[in-house]
């Protein structure tokens, strides 16, 4: 047997971590993990339109079952393996707690098609969260039904759209400053309405005379994350909000960074219309791998009417779904129905339980401890680091890559060497407000230890790259089941297969 050039070994594994066929070469005909006895010789009633050939699934025990996917997770990087900080995600620790109470009988086995007087228990828990989303919002109504904070944006902005027509007007413009996040002009967009973009000033935050000057009476409204995607409080917010009301248009907030302002800020004070939370962030509901996620949206009196169905009303016998506008019940005129049933439940029960378990006072120490966290990441990075703007951040900290100039290492390989390093890499290349963005969100559940040991990390890799050792960074990552993927051509075109030990060296991909 000879040596895979690769890993050194002679199988091609590393330590424990295993490298396997694919389960389609594994499998093999007839093999499988139950017995299940021939079935009885019946009637064709199909007339004669059945399979002919068999459809190709790979037979296998049920230990290899097992140990395919048990593999798989080991190759999976996750919050509950260590510091997740990607920026702008809130990757967060999602208690226990949380998950035993979505699994609880009578929760986690519910329908959406039961009768209404047998799933009593589950609408009255959709009002109680309804509730304390609208307290913690200062906000007087909230859709529950978006699946997430993009499909919250859609509500948000098919709800403006829907109050424009009622008062007979119809706007065509929605401005968006430049360092939002990807979703917000593709809303825009997706509602029909041109996309505008409102520059940054030198202190990271929306240019206010820029702003100012593009109102007209063709604005829709204007879409703000505050904080913003550069991790800054804006703080002309109130200013901002008089000033699109003024223009006849609406405020539409994008809370994805919640999580810094629960118990500190009411939305409502600063005039919001509407505002989607991302429960999968600010309350810890778990997320990544495409979700799901929940996105229930806070709106205005003036957005409230247009709300989606279905909604949760108080009725004479208990809680009751408004599921049509011609329910003698129903309280507006709304825009339509954004989703099949009533919003993630298993969501709904997460963030309630995460706010329950918490009470007042500890969702406002949560995002008390976020915003400290970061700040602790800044002031002790900025020796090596450059914080892309001045001053205190919120709950993530900004850095451009003005610290890898003249270096040959770029954010990428930077991001890319934290892999090596046993770190899940920030958020690169975004905010596009600066050049070369790292973007890091710690959150309020990483101990002084678990970031003492990133800033470590991040700290000897900036020295390492300040030393002209750029080649060593193109390489990484080293350590990893796969190394360092041409990104393009591992999109473009992905090599599927196992391949067996390769003594001459070529990489596996
Ligand atoms: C995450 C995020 C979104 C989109 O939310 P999803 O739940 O991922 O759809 C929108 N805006 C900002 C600022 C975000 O961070």
């Amino acid at each position: 047997m000879e040596r895979d050039r690769t890993t050194g070994t002679f199988t091609g594994n590393r330590g424990l971590q295993i490298e396997e066929k694919l389960l389609f070469e594994q499998g093999e005909a007839g093999r499988t993990g139950v017995d299940i006895p021939e079935p009885p010789k019946l009637k064709d009633r199909l007339g004669g339109t059945r399979r002919r050939a068999p459809i190709g699934l790979p037979g296998l025990s049920e230990p290899q079952v097992v140990r395919h996917f048990t593999r798989l997770s080991q190759k999976n990087y996750a919050i509950d393996l260590g510091l997740y900080p990607l920026g702008s995600c809130t990757m967060k620790h999602n208690p226990r707690l949380n998950e035993k109470m979505a699994r609880a009988e009578g929760l986690g086995d519910l329908h959406p098609m039961q009768p209404e007087s047998t799933v009593q228990g589950a609408l009255e828990l959709i009002d109680t969260l309804a509730h304390w989303l609208k307290v913690l919002t200062g906000m007087p109504a909230v859709a529950m039904s978006p699946a997430a904070g993009a499909h919250g944006e859609l509500c948000g902005v098919m709800a403006i759209r829907a109050a424009l027509e009622d008062r007979g007007e119809k706007r065509t413009r929605i401005l968006v400053p430049e360092s939002a996040h990807g979703t917000n002009p593709a809303t825009a967009a997706a509602c029909g309405y041109a996309v505008d973009p409102i520059p940054a000033n030198k202190r990271g935050r929306v240019d206010l005379e820029a702003f100012k000057a593009k109102l007209g009476d063709d604005v829709a409204g204007i879409m703000i994350t505050n904080p913003n995607t550069c991790g800054l409080f804006e703080n002309e917010i109130l200013e901002i909000s008089e000033a699109i009301h003024a223009a006849g248009g609406f405020f539409y907030a994008d809370g994805a960074n919640f999580n810094a302002i629960v118990g500190r800020v009411r939305p409502g004070d600063l005039g919001v219309d509407c505002m989607h939370i991302n429960l999968h962030k600010t309350f810890s509901t778990p997320h990544g791998g495409g979700g799901p996620g929940s996105g229930p949206v806070v709106l205005s009196e003036a957005l409230a009417p247009f709300a989606p169905l279905p909604y949760v009303v108080h009725g004479k016998d208990g809680f009751r779904l408004i599921e049509h506008d011609h329910d003698p019940a129903a309280t507006g005129k709304a825009f339509g129905r954004l989703k099949g049933f009533h919003g993630q439940m298993g969501m709904f029960i997460r963030a309630l339980a995460y706010m329950m378990s918490h009470g007042a006072d500890g969702l406002r120490q949560a995002s008390g401890d976020a915003v400290l966290n970061a700040n602790y990441l800044m002031a002790s990075l900025r020796d090596e680091l450059t914080p892309a703007f001045e001053g205190p951040c919120m709950h993530e900290v900004l850095f451009d890559d003005r610290f890898l100039k003249d270096t040959g290492v770029t954010t990428l390989d930077f991001a890319k060497a934290m892999i090596d390093e046993g770190f899940h890499p920030m958020t690169m290349y975004f905010p596009l407000v600066v050049h070369g963005a790292l973007l890091m969100e710690p959150t309020e559940t990483e101990s002084k230890d678990g970031l003492d040991q990133f800033i470590g990390a991040v700290k000897a890799l900036a020295r390492r790259a300040k030393a002209g050792e750029a080649a060593a960074f193109r390489e990484a990552p080293k350590l990893t089941p796969r190394r360092r993927l041409d990104e393009t051509g591992a999109a473009r075109k992905p090599v599927l297969r196992w391949r067996p030990p390769d003594p001459q060296g070529q990489a596996a991909e």
